[in-house]
């Protein structure tokens, strides 16, 4: 059997026993809602925002959905459920909100806010850096690895916004060649944004080291705003 054919009958199989999923509502799909991995009412249902995403430090930023419901049940298995493969369907989403967007699709380089190293061993993958693999191959621009954290911080949750502020302050740094980032448009990807305080903390320290432009992209922006 030709190469494509095992891997047809491999499909097959894993679809017999794992049967593809909605990314949103998590029901089975449809054969014709295979490929997109959306049913089709989430896809009726989910409308992509217009608003744009507003904090300090970078340029402009944007989202595609209110964090509730099933997006936030959805990114909620991306992150602690091992759904990795939703990387590809939210790259996917981004693209479609900024596909007209010529200034952001024009970013020389894409990067990701750093994950703390305690949250990195307990999952096994940065779901950030996932997401701006996949937009970066959208894009043909390069994903590169810029931002490391310096230290541990507190969990952002049930903080206020000045407190959020202070507890990011200083814990992100630069950890790839200034050249590398020197006169650079940087997109910064994310899955959530609350109070903007950690793509802030980012994308400063990014403009510190030289970074021309600075665009925030994120999946989900919370109502609240902390
Ligand atoms: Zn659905």
């Amino acid at each position: 059997m030709s190469e494509r054919g095992v891997r047809w009958w491999i499909d097959w199989a894993l679809d017999l026993l794992y049967p593809p999923k909605c990314t949103f509502c998590h029901r089975l799909l449809e054969p014709d809602e295979r490929e997109g991995r959306i049913c089709r009412r989430c896809r009726a249902a989910l409308e992509i925002q217009q608003d744009p995403l507003r904090g300090e430090f970078f340029n402009r930023g944007v989202y595609c959905f209110p964090y509730r419901g099933y997006v936030r049940k959805s990114i909620h298995r991306f992150k602690f459920g091992g759904r990795k493969e939703y990387a590809a369907v939210y790259a996917g989403l981004l693209l479609e909100r900024i596909r007209e967007d010529r200034e952001i699709c024009g970013a020389d380089l894409i990067t990701h806010v750093p994950t703390n190293r305690q949250n990195l061993r307990r999952r096994g993958y940065d779901h950030a850096a996932l997401l701006a693999g996949h937009l970066a191959g959208e894009l043909g621009i390069p994903a590169v690895t810029c931002l490391r954290r310096t230290r541990k911080t507190k969990a952002m949750y049930g903080l206020r916004p000045h407190e959020r502020r202070a507890n990011i302050l200083g814990a992100i740094e630069i950890c790839c060649p200034a050249e590398q980032i020197a006169g650079k448009t940087v997109i910064l990807t994310d899955d959530i944004f609350t109070t903007g305080a950690t793509a802030g903390e980012c994308s400063r320290v990014l403009r510190m080291a030289g970074a021309g432009k600075v665009f925030v992209l994120t999946v989900a922006k919370t109502e609240k705003s902390y």
